[in-house]
């Protein structure tokens, strides 16, 4: 079979002696791993259509249960993605993430437009990057099935408090209230590395962004202005609800932070 999509190039591999191995997320099949035979080669004319992070349309050809590069052409190379080491740590985090959160033959339209407006929010400098970061994170965990409860204390049912909790394992927000109450009775173990509970702050304006965050529309997701400590917060609970759950450890966050000094 053969065939032409459209699709973003989320991981490179080099293969043999000039062939290279990509794969593709796509909105109508998921990810696609594609073999390009002699795709490294200084002659050949698809080096910017297979590079990673670039959003093309390629020919692809099925054969005995492989996929096999016929041709592409470049739609959006995201250059300024690789001309900044800064830039390039964040959206080698972004597609390794898309990487995890997508599948063979599972249509991806929402995770495909979310990330190609992240890598273009990355390339133009939109925002802060520990904010592009935190809202990636949150969305497409949200839209991948992880949708924390953000409206009201778990156990009580408040929806207004200064501070609230997120408890990552359960994806639900406690009150402060009502933590202290279940801590008296020692009921649960309050920790926030503790093994058997996380619990990560969240006051008023935080909260309020992750809301945003999980509920605007993908082209409006980005805009909001937040200051340093409800930033920090939020970007310290959208990387722990992400770790949590996908229970993986990405070696491009670990470069992330090592560029950014957060290690
Ligand atoms: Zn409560």
């Amino acid at each position: 079979m053969q065939y032409s999509i459209d699709g973003l190039v989320i991981r490179e591999t080099e293969t043999g002696e000039n062939d290279k191995r990509i794969t593709l997320l796509t909105a109508e099949r998921g990810k696609i791993t594609v073999l390009a035979k002699g795709a490294r080669s200084l002659k050949s004319k698809y080096m910017n259509a297979i590079s990673l992070f670039t959003y093309g349309n390629y020919e692809i050809t099925e054969r005995s249960g492989y996929s096999w590069f016929g041709g592409g052409s470049v739609i959006e190379p995201f250059y300024s993605v690789r001309d900044d080491i800064d830039r390039l740590a964040l959206a080698s985090y972004v597609v390794d993430v898309a990487g995890e959160l997508s599948g063979a033959e599972e249509p991806a339209e929402e995770l495909l437009r979310l990330t190609l407006n992240t890598l273009y929010a990355i390339a133009n400098d939109l925002k802060p990057h520990n904010q592009i970061k935190a809202v990636y994170e949150l969305r497409v965990m949200a839209m991948s099935g992880y949708m924390p409860m953000l409206d009201e204390c778990g156990i009580c049912g408040k929806n207004k408090s200064e501070l609230f909790y997120l408890d990552v394992m359960n994806g639900m927000l406690k009150c402060e209230e009502c933590i202290h109450k279940l801590n008296s009775r020692r009921d649960i173990p309050v920790s926030e590395d503790g093994a058997a509970f996380i619990l990560v702050p969240l006051n008023y304006r935080a909260l309020s962004a992750a809301r945003y965050i999980t509920e605007a529309s993908l082209s409006k997701v980005m805009s909001f202005v937040l200051d340093d400590e409800a930033m920090k917060m939020i970007s310290k609970m959208s990387e722990t609800y992400l770790l949590h759950h996908l229970e993986k450890n990405f070696s491009s966050l670990d470069f992330y932070k090592s560029v950014k000094n957060l290690m």
